[in-house]
Parts: structure tokens; C-alpha cells; sequence
């Protein structure tokens, strides 16, 4: 059983050893970017590599700006504050995502409601969360977006690119509009991923992307924050304790945070980035292997949504039940080849399980069938 499959992915990363789920790869200017900043030592909150880093990255998503900091929690966790999520709101977004996308919506005191994502791109339905609102919410005499149970505040919509597909974002975007809701993309898996040939993470107010260790690309940690002029100053602002300009005085304005990322990081950035489009073209190769490996078996590939091109960050397949899919698991891991399940869907966690929710129909049926493969790119190229 998967035998076939077994042996493509060993012969794909050319190994009989242990082959991970996803792992960094360090093959460019990454030893003597980090060198740089030791020598000099601008290590820490302050370097030019930060800045470089930022600039770079507006540059290669379209972003008229962008923020770096520590991790992508932390980004959206600014993103959220930046949009006014307060105690008390609500944000709506799906509940198959990694758990982040949740804290950080209660980090705000807020709480998220969950509406059901699409089968074709694993990512929030635009039609079910359009659903939801007719039957929940109503806009208030100032164009606010309400729920009609208790009058709470929706604050935003927190879509997430699943495995680096994107979401229906022309279809997200205009029920965002016709509801005053406030549109942040949880890009963090989908950094060069593009919808209709624009970057995902800008289609909404603000867009959030990570550099953790497992993903395309990786400053060891580390996110960022995608906006306009205006959103990213205040995110600049909020990231680096609030701290206003002054020659020698301690001016803080707010509560602040320490988000920043650090130079040392930023470095580890930079080289990643440049190698940022030889890394995904050999991601979309080995996804074109694994459909062409996978065809005709009983496990369907998961492909990139029409109209889009994906960064295939993890690859994915859905089994035909669970029972498939424990045995997929249990058969992969057993020889040394890392596979894992989709997340347990947010609502079956304990801190969310009291959150309210549409009806997720779909999300229910992927959560008992899908199963990441290995999608790393090998160290030593094509
Ligand atoms: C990786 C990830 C994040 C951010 O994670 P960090 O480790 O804090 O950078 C947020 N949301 C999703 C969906 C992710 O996969």
C-alpha cells in the first residue's frame, strides 16, 4: 500500500534516511549576510538589513510598504490592532488553520467566528461567509457591521491561504465591502503565491506573512506586516514600543510592542529572499511530480485553485475516508517518511470550542482526509 508513492518521494530527495515534512535550506548568500551583521555588530533592533529587507519584500509582493517583526503571530496580532480589534469584537475566519490565526485574534480580547472554507481552495468561502452575514449581522446607522443575537461589533475578516493556495479573494473582497468589514489576509503561508497575477496579502487592508522556520523561505523567525504608507507607519510605530523620534529622549506615546525583528534575522532574510523564486519553481516541479505520481490512485492531489499560481508551500492530497488516512499516516511515518494530517479544525480546541460558527460542512470533510507529503526543496537543486 503507497508503495508507489513511498518510493517516488525517496527517490525524489535522492535519500534512505529520514526525509521531514519541510525543511530550511541555505544555499545563497545566507552565511555571509548573518557574518556581516556579527562584524558589525548591528545584530540586534537596529541594521540596515531590516530596512533592506522591508524594501525587498514591498518590491516582490507589490506591497506599497511593508513591516518586518518577530514572528507572524506578532503581525497579525498588530494587523488586528491596526483594523481596531478590540475586547469584545468578533473576527470571522475559518477553522481549518493553524492555531496562530486564533490567538491572535484573542490576543485583541476578541473572539473569532468560524465560517466554512471551499473544497477547491481549502481557504474561507466567500458564499458561506456571505450566507452567514444575511442570516447574523445587520449594518448599523453608521455602516458598522453588527451581529443581530447581541450587537457585537465584527471587526474583520481573517482569511488564510491554506498550504499557500489562495483563497476566492475577488469573491472575499466584495463581500468584505458590501459589509463594512475589514479585510486581513493571513498570507503566512503563501508569500509568492499570486491571485489573477496579484500578490496574496494585498487584497485586503493589510496582509501578514511568516518566516518561521517552515516555511518558503525563513529568517529563523520572523514576519511581516503588508499595507499602505499610512497603516505601515502606525505599524512601525506600534512594533518598535511606540517609541516617537527624539534625539536622546525616551518618548513613548501608547503601549507599544517589542516586534521588531532583529537585524541578525533580517539578514538571514535577505539571502533567503533572493533565492525566493528558484525555491518555488522547484516547489511547482515537485508538485507536478507528486500529480503525475498520484494520478490514477485512490489519493487526489490537491492543485493550485483556477486562475491562480500557487507557492505549493506544503503538498497535499485527500484521502478517500479516514480510515485511508490513518493508514496513509500510520504506513508513511512507520517508513521514515514524514507525513502529517490537516489541523483539527479551531472550534474543537478547547480556548475556541465556544465560539460560534456557520455551518462547516466542508471543513469537517477535509479535516478527516487530508495529509501533507513532503514539499521541502532538496539542498542541492533541481
Ligand atoms: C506559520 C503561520 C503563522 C505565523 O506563525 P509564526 O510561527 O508566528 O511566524 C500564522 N498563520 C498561519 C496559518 C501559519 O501557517
Amino acid at each position: 500500500m503507497f508503495s508507489t508513492l513511498i518510493e517516488f518521494i525517496r527517490d525524489h530527495y535522492r535519500t534512505q534516511d529520514f526525509i521531514p515534512l519541510h525543511a530550511p535550506v541555505f544555499r545563497g548568500n545566507e552565511k555571509n549576510y548573518v557574518a556581516e551583521t556579527i562584524d558589525s555588530t548591528f545584530v540586534s533592533s537596529v541594521g540596515s538589513f531590516v530596512d533592506r529587507f522591508e524594501h525587498d519584500m514591498a518590491a516582490y509582493t507589490g506591497s506599497p510598504r511593508a513591516v518586518a517583526t518577530v514572528n507572524g503571530t506578532a503581525a497579525l496580532h498588530v494587523a488586528l490592532r491596526l483594523v481596531g480589534a478590540e475586547r469584545g469584537d468578533y473576527i470571522l475566519t475559518q477553522p481549518l488553520t493553524f492555531v496562530a490565526t486564533c490567538n491572535a485574534i484573542a490576543y485583541c480580547g476578541a473572539m473569532p467566528i468560524f465560517i466554512d472554507v471551499d473544497r477547491s481552495t481549502l481557504s474561507l468561502s466567500p458564499k458561506s461567509l456571505s450566507a452567514w452575514l444575511e442570516e447574523n449581522a445587520y449594518l448599523d446607522e453608521h455602516g458598522c457591521c453588527r451581529r443581530l443575537d447581541n450587537q457585537g461589533v465584527i471587526r474583520a475578516c481573517l482569511p488564510m491561504h491554506t498550504f499557500g493556495h489562495p483563497a476566492d479573494l475577488n469573491g472575499l473582497v466584495h463581500v468584505c465591502n458590501d459589509w463594512g468589514i475589514a479585510l486581513v489576509e493571513d498570507a503566512a503561508e503563501s508569500l509568492g503565491s499570486t491571485y489573477q497575477g496579484q500578490h496574496t496579502g494585498t487584497f485586503g487592508i493589510i496582509g501578514v506573512l511568516s518566516f518561521n522556520g517552515n516555511k518558503v523561505i525563513t529568517t529563523g523567525g520572523g514576519g511581516m506586516v503588508l499595507a499602505d504608507e499610512k497603516i505601515a507607519s502606525r505599524a512601525k510605530h506600534l512594533t518598535t514600543t511606540a517609541k516617537k523620534p527624539h534625539t536622546y529622549e525616551y518618548v513613548h506615546d501608547e503601549v507599544g510592542y517589542n516586534y521588531r525583528l532583529p537585524n541578525i534575522n533580517a539578514a538571514l532574510g535577505c539571502a533567503q529572499l533572493e533565492q525566493l523564486d528558484a525555491f518555488i519553481n522547484e516547489k511547482r516541479q515537485l508538485a507536478n511530480e507528486y500529480a503525475r505520481c498520484l494520478s490514477g490512485s485512490e489519493l487526489s492531489f490537491i492543485t493550485e485553485p483556477a486562475g491562480c499560481r500557487s507557492n505549493y508551500w506544503l503538498n497535499a492530497v485527500i484521502c478517500a475516508d479516514r480510515q485511508q488516512r490513518d493508514e496513509l499516516l500510520s504506513v508513511t511515518n512507520g517508513k521514515g517518511v514524514m507525513t502529517r494530517p490537516i489541523w483539527q479544525l479551531m472550534n474543537r480546541l478547547p480556548m475556541y470550542a465556544n465560539a460560534s460558527t456557520g455551518e462547516l460542512t466542508n471543513s469537517l470533510w477535509l479535516e478527516e482526509r487530508v495529509v501533507n507529503l513532503p514539499s521541502g526543496i532538496r539542498l542541492n537543486g533541481p
